[in-house]
């Protein structure tokens, strides 16, 4: 899930003109506590306290899902319709489905700075696990990601400040090579490790990625 948090309230307040319509998303902002339900009723009730009238609210079940969000814009166009802001509580790619869905004249704020993806623990705790480098090296260490998980993103590790199997970033936290490593014994695998891996090539980045299917999907 992408992981938010969000923004400085005074920020959001100073992009907002006019009347809004709040949108929230019901995945990945709800877990992250930043645009479900409860966020989105507790800012109507932030922005009603400004004076700032609220025109309407809808949690989509992903914003990222232009369809749906097209849609939405669609079920919610009289309120819409009197609203100048449209103020999104979800991360980064749910903003811009409201940009792509909603007319052009209408102002949209996103109300949540997009983070990271991450896995979930448990309720209260979501962790970052993969940087989506889009050229994956998990096949060769074990299945643990040094992109990610050293906070250098060495490729060949450990480096020379591993102290008791401790990162010298952080001397509460396992070194990833470390990690690598203890796996890649216990599967057996330490010829992957052993080969000194090649630069990444972080080419596959840019421009913005696009994933094309083809055919039908069931
Ligand atoms: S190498 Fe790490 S950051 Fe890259 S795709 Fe694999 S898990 Fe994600
Ligand atoms: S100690 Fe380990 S995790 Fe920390 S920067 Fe060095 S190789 Fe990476």
């Amino acid at each position: 899930m992408i992981v938010s948090k969000q923004k400085d309230l005074d920020d959001i307040l100073k992009k907002i003109r006019g009347s809004v319509f709040i949108f929230g998303c019901g995945i990945c902002s709800d877990t992250s506590r930043t645009g479900g339900l409860k966020e989105v009723e507790a800012m109507k009730r932030i922005l009603a306290d400004e004076n700032i009238a609220v025109e309407g609210t809808y949690v989509i079940d992903a914003m990222c899902h232009l369809q749906k969000v097209r849609k939405a814009a669609r079920d919610n166009k009289e309120s819409l319709s009197k609203s100048q802001t449209v103020l999104v509580l979800s991360c980064g790619s749910g903003v811009q489905s409201a940009v792509m869905a909603l007319p052009a004249h209408i102002k949209v704020v996103s109300g949540v700075d997009t983070m990271f993806l991450g896995n979930i623990e448990n309720l209260s705790s979501l962790k970052e696990m993969c940087s989506l480098c889009g050229n994956c090296v998990l096949n060769e260490t074990g299945g643990i990601c040094p992109v990610t998980l050293c906070p250098k993103g060495l490729l060949n590790g450990p480096c020379g400040g591993m102290k008791n199997y401790k990162c010298e970033i952080d001397e509460n936290m396992d070194c990833a090579w470390v990690k690598i490593y203890e796996r890649s014994v216990v599967q057996n695998t330490l010829e992957d490790i052993k080969k000194t891996a090649k630069p990444k090539d972080y080419s596959v980045k840019k421009p913005a990625a696009t994933l094309k299917f083809t055919g039908s999907h069931k």
